[in-house]
C-alpha cells in the first residue's frame, strides 16, 4: 500500500504556488487540457492570461478576478510510492490555524520562491511558522527560473540564500530544485532546458517523503472534537488520537470534568476495532459517560498520567498579524488541538530572532509587534490541556486569534499545572469551571503540601 502524505505548499504571495500545483496536476493527467485552455481564454479577456494553471486550484470567482488564492485549495496526486494530498496555503492567514490545530497536519511544506525576487517577507515568514508547527522536512521549488534563463549561476545564488534561510531556523533537511510552473520544467520530467541539473525532480523528492508519524510511547491522549449520543452505543467521543493507544476495555479519564470512563467501544471508518493508536481518527463509546461531561477541546486519557490542565503556561510566541502593540494583560484567544481557550498575557519574559530563535539581546521587553517573535507567559482564562513541544508537539503547537484574524502563533515550552484542593468542583458544562486557588497562608501552604500528593480531584498521585 502507498503511504499518504500531506504536503503544505508555502510562499510569499506571487512566486506561483497555484500555477505549480496546477501544472502539477495538468502533467499528471488530473486536469485535462481544454480545461487549461478554457481558463486561458477567460484568463485572456480579464487580462490575466498567465493564471490559467493557477485556476486550477483557485476555484472560487472571487480569487479569479484578483488573481489571489483566497480559499484553503486541495489536491490529490499519486507518485509512485505515495498518495499526496496537496494544500495551496493561500494568502489568507487561516490556513494557519488549520495547520496548527491539527486539521492539516503536515508531513512536509512545498515552500515555492521566485529565483529572480528570491526570500521575501512571507518566503521567511512562513518558514518561521511551519518550523513552529513542526514541520521537519521543507522542500524548496525554486520557481520561475524560466525569467531568469536557466541560468546556473543565478539560480546558483538564490538557493545559497535558501539553504541560508532554511539551515538557520533548524530544518533537518531540505531539497532546492530549479523548476517553471510555468513551463513545466523539472516538474514530473527533467528540464530540457537544464541539462546542467542532475538532481531529482519535484515529483521524486515528493515521492521520497515520508509521513511525519506519531509519536512514539507516552500515555494514551485524544483531544475530543465531537460528542455523539448514539442510541444503543450511548456516549461517542470522537477525534484524533494523539499519542499512546487504547483498547476496548481501558479506563479513560474526561478532563476537565474529572469523570472516568471505561471504553466500551471503539470505531475507524464505519468498522469496529479493538484496539487503536496514534495518529488515527476514532470514536471512543465511554460507558458512565453522559453527554454533558465531554465538551470539544475536553482531552481523554489515563488516570495513571492524565491530561493536566494548565494554570500557566510559557511559549514560544511569533506575532504576524497586526495586532497593534501587545503589552501584559492583553488577551487573546488561544486554539490549540480543538480547543479554543481566552488566554491573558501575563509577561514578555524574553525576545528572541525568529530566524535562529537566538536572544535578541537587550531588546525591550515592555510590548510586542507585528513579526516580533517571545517567549511569553499566558495564563488561560477557562481550562485547558496543553503539551509541552517536547513531549507531545502536536497538542503543544497552538494559534492566537482575535476577532476572525490569526495574528500569532507559538508552541508551549512549559506548563504549570493547575493545582486544586481536594473536593474542589470540577464541571466541564460548557467550560463552566470552578477551581479554587491554593492560598499563600500558612494553613493553606500545610494543606498545599498534602494536596501536592493528590491529584486536582483529590486522589492520590504517584510520586515521579
Ligand atoms: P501564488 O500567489 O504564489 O499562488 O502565485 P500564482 O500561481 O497565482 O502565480 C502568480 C503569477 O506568476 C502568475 O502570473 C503566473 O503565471 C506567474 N508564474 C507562476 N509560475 C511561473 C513560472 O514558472 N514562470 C513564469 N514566467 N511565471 C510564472
Amino acid at each position: 500500500m502507498k503511504s499518504r502524505i500531506t504536503v503544505v505548499v508555502l510562499g510569499h504571495v506571487d512566486h506561483g504556488k497555484s500555477t505549480l500545483v496546477g501544472r502539477f496536476l495538468f502533467e499528471k493527467g488530473l486536469v485535462h487540457p481544454e480545461e487549461i485552455e478554457r481558463y486561458a481564454q477567460l484568463g485572456a479577456q480579464m487580462g490575466k492570461a498567465s493564471f490559467k494553471y493557477a485556476w486550477v486550484m483557485d476555484r472560487s470567482d472571487e480569487s479569479r478576478r484578483r488573481g489571489l488564492t483566497l480559499d484553503l485549495n486541495f489536491a490529490d496526486l499519486e507518485t509512485r510510492n505515495r498518495e499526496v494530498h496537496i494544500i495551496d496555503a493561500p494568502g489568507h492567514r487561516d490556513f494557519l490555524r488549520s495547520m496548527i490545530t491539527g486539521t492539516t497536519a503536515a508531513d512536509a511544506a512545498l515552500m515555492v520562491v521566485d529565483a529572480q525576487e528570491g526570500i521575501m517577507p512571507q518566503t521567511r515568514e512562513h518558514a518561521q511558522l511551519a518550523k513552529l508547527m513542526g514541520v521537519e522536512r521543507v522542500v524548496v521549488a525554486l520557481n520561475k527560473i524560466d525569467k531568469v534563463g536557466y541560468e546556473p549561476a543565478a539560480i546558483a545564488k538564490a538557493a545559497a540564500d535558501l539553504k541560508g534561510l532554511l539551515d538557520g531556523l533548524g530544518f533537518k533537511r531540505s531539497d532546492i530544485i530549479p523548476v517553471s510552473a510555468w513551463e513545466g520544467q523539472n516538474i514530473t520530467s527533467r528540464g530540457e532546458r537544464m541539462s546542467w541539473y542532475k538532481g531529482r525532480t519535484l515529483e521524486e523528492v515528493i515521492d521520497g517523503l515520508e509521513p511525519r508519524g506519531g509519536p512514539k510511547g507516552g500515555s494514551f491522549r485524544m483531544p475530543v472534537m465531537q460528542v455523539l449520543q448514539i442510541g444503543g452505543v450511548g456516549t461517542v467521543i470522537l477525534g484524533r488520537i494523539e499519542r499512546g493507544e487504547v483498547s476496548e476495555g481501558d479506563e479513560l479519564l474526561v478532563v476537565p470534568a474529572g469523570k472516568v470512563g471505561a471504553v466500551r467501544s471503539i470505531e475507524a471508518y464505519g468498522k469496529t476495532i479493538h484496539k487503536a493508536e496514534a495518529g488515527e481518527t476514532v470514536g471512543i463509546a465511554l460507558r458512565n459517560i453522559v453527554r454533558q461531561d465531554v465538551s470539544r477541546g475536553d482531552v481523554l486519557g489515563p488516570e495513571s498520567d492524565m491530561p493536566r490542565l494548565a494554570e500557566e503556561l510559557t511559549a514560544k510566541m511569533v506575532l504576524i498579524g497586526d495586532a497593534g502593540v501587545v503589552k501584559p494583560g492583553w488577551s487573546a484567544y488561544l486554539h490549540c488541538h480543538t480547543a479554543a481557550v481566552p488566554v491573558k498575557l501575563e509577561a514578555i519574559e524574553m525576545k528572541f530572532r525568529p530566524e535562529s530563535g537566538e536572544a535578541a539581546g537587550e531588546a525591550e521587553t515592555g510590548f510586542l509587534v507585528n513579526g516580533d517573535a517571545a517567549l511569553v507567559r499566558l495564563k488561560p482564562l477557562k481550562p485547558l490541556v496543553i503539551e509541552t513541544a517536547d513531549g507531545l508537539p502536536a497538542m503543544a503547537r497552538f494559534a492566537l486569534r482575535v476577532g476572525r484574524e490569526t495574528i500569532g502563533a507559538g508552541s508551549c515550552v512549559s506548563v504549570r499545572p493547575v493545582e486544586m484542593k481536594e473536593g474542589a468542583v470540577a464541571e466541564s458544562k460548557g467550560f463552566s469551571y470552578k477551581w479554587q486557588k491554593v492560598g499563600k497562608g500558612a494553613k493553606d501552604q500545610k494543606k498545599r503540601k498534602e494536596d501536592e500528593s493528590r491529584d486536582i480531584w483529590g486522589k492520590p498521585v504517584k510520586k515521579e
